[in-house]
């Protein structure tokens, strides 16, 4: 073995070990980047092969699901989890249904989640996990079945201190429902395995606030540093889901103005602000009826939607993408510069393509990645186990404050790591790279 790290031939070494992951590749080599420096710092990170062994999962667990649809017809969809690693607690990370789930994605989705859950400083291993299945349009009984049928392959690999499962893109509380639902049939045990369940059956206050809520505290936070708040700043949000529509709920309510949300269609501009009513109605309307967020224009006077378009080109001081991976390239990050955005604030797992990113720094704006800004969902997770544990429910304002508090220290954890000698910039992603990594590596040193 060389005496010191060498990136490249790690690169090389990683590309032909994970041929054609190319979402793999670059969550890990953006890792690989930030901690190079770390790993020379440290012998024993080289001598102990960690980064190496952080980016080989655990387990990629892959199972078939038939499921039957309401003609009758047996469906047959490719379900795996991912368990990449759980050095400082059991695994834990989201489980998404959606067309373009493969092995790739959720590989780099569980890499992704271990430092995550790593910087919220609760102790969560990192995984995901999920099926190639798409929900839109089936109906209520379709995904009931698809969900039991998904759980009776994956029970075996889940438990309440092995891997604890939750909602991503495709899943929320009511696929959290059926899957817990199979699970205590199959297993006959009542034990937090999964979390984003509903309130009467162990679920936590605010944990369908968190993830949204969190980006925006994380936003504040990072505001503060430059003795700026939210108060009169334009805001431009992507996504019209649980992510997005909290986040703007919470941006909303200290003082910003937003005015456009989207979705897989394109996007709705609204120069008037998205207040607390049309919110409402952009939640009852994508989420409970499926609908599509085109339909804004028609309820709201002074709203123009853009077809299958991106929020990207607008004038605004803050962009928060909250839909999906690799929503915003290089070409809008330089969009978003150039119409005056000062900050941004990842509600989604990597948006930013890597251009964007490196546009993003060089202009030295506010850039927060998701893997420190969206952590507050996976964190009131955590906090969920602790109530499932000591079989207790806490109050709102414990979690709310918890999460206050949680999304506080993530910020410093990157400024702690992540500020540029003195020049007063501060590189979060860097920041978030070095301070998940250090803790997850310290505790695989400690094992030997
Ligand atoms: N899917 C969410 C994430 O990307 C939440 C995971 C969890 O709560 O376990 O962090």
């Amino acid at each position: 073995m060389a005496d010191r790290f060498d990136l490249e031939s790690f690169l090389d070494d990683l590309k032909s070990r994970n041929p054609g992951q190319k979402e793999f590749f670059e969550s890990v080599r953006e890792v690989a980047e930030d901690v190079v420096d770390i790993i020379d710092e440290n012998p024993e990170y080289h001598r102990q092969q960690i980064l190496r062994r952080m980016s080989e999962p655990d387990r990629v667990i892959s199972f078939r699901i038939c499921w039957e649809n309401d003609d009758g017809d047996i469906c047959i969809q490719r379900g795996y989890r991912v368990q990449n690693n759980n050095a400082i607690g059991p695994y834990k990370g989201g489980l998404r249904f959606h067309p373009s789930v493969n092995e790739s994605v959720l590989k780099f989705l569980a890499f992704e989640q271990t430092f995550k859950n790593s910087l919220t400083g609760l102790p969560m291993g990192g995984a995901k996990g999920g099926a190639d299945f798409n929900p839109k349009g089936r109906s209520e009984r379709e995904i009931m079945r698809f969900c039991q049928s998904f759980m009776t392959e994956l029970y075996r690999h889940v438990g309440a201190d092995r891997d604890v499962p939750a909602g991503d893109i495709g899943v929320g509380p009511r696929e959290i429902g059926f899957m817990f639902g199979q699970y205590k049939r199959i297993t006959n045990q009542f034990t937090g395995v999964l979390t984003g369940k509903g309130l009467e059956y162990g679920g936590s206050l605010i944990r369908p606030e968190a993830t949204g809520y969190g980006a925006v505290y994380f936003l504040r936070s990072m505001l503060e540093t430059q003795d700026r708040d939210l108060e009169g700043m334009t805001a431009v949000i992507s996504g019209a889901g649980n992510v997005a529509t909290h986040a703007a709920e919470k941006i909303t309510e200290l003082g910003a103005k937003v005015i456009a949300m989207s979705d897989s269609k394109g996007f709705i501009h609204d120069p008037d602000g998205i207040d607390s009513e049309k919110l409402d109605w952009i939640k009852q309307h994508k989420g409970r009826r499926g609908g599509e967020i085109s339909d804004y224009v028609d309820q709201f006077s002074g709203a123009t939607f853009h077809k299958g378009e991106k929020p990207w080109g607008l004038e605004c001081d803050i962009a928060m993408p909250c839909a999906t991976q690799n929503e915003l390239s290089g070409e809008d990050a330089r969009k978003l510069l150039d119409n005056g955005c000062i900050a941004v604030s990842e509600g989604a797992n990597m948006p930013t393509e890597r251009d964007g990113v490196q546009a993003f720094k060089q202009a030295k704006i506010l850039y927060a990645p998701g893997k420190a800004a969206n952590a507050g969902g996976v964190a009131v997770s955590g906090l969920e186990m602790s109530q499932n544990s000591e079989r207790r429910s806490w109050d709102e304002d414990q979690v709310q404050g918890l999460l206050v508090d949680i999304m506080k220290d993530i910020h410093q954890r990157c400024r702690d790591n992540g500020m540029n000698g003195d020049t007063g910039y501060c590189d979060y992603v860097k920041g978030a790279n070095i301070a998940g990594f250090r803790k997850v590596a310290d505790a695989m040193l400690a094992y030997g």
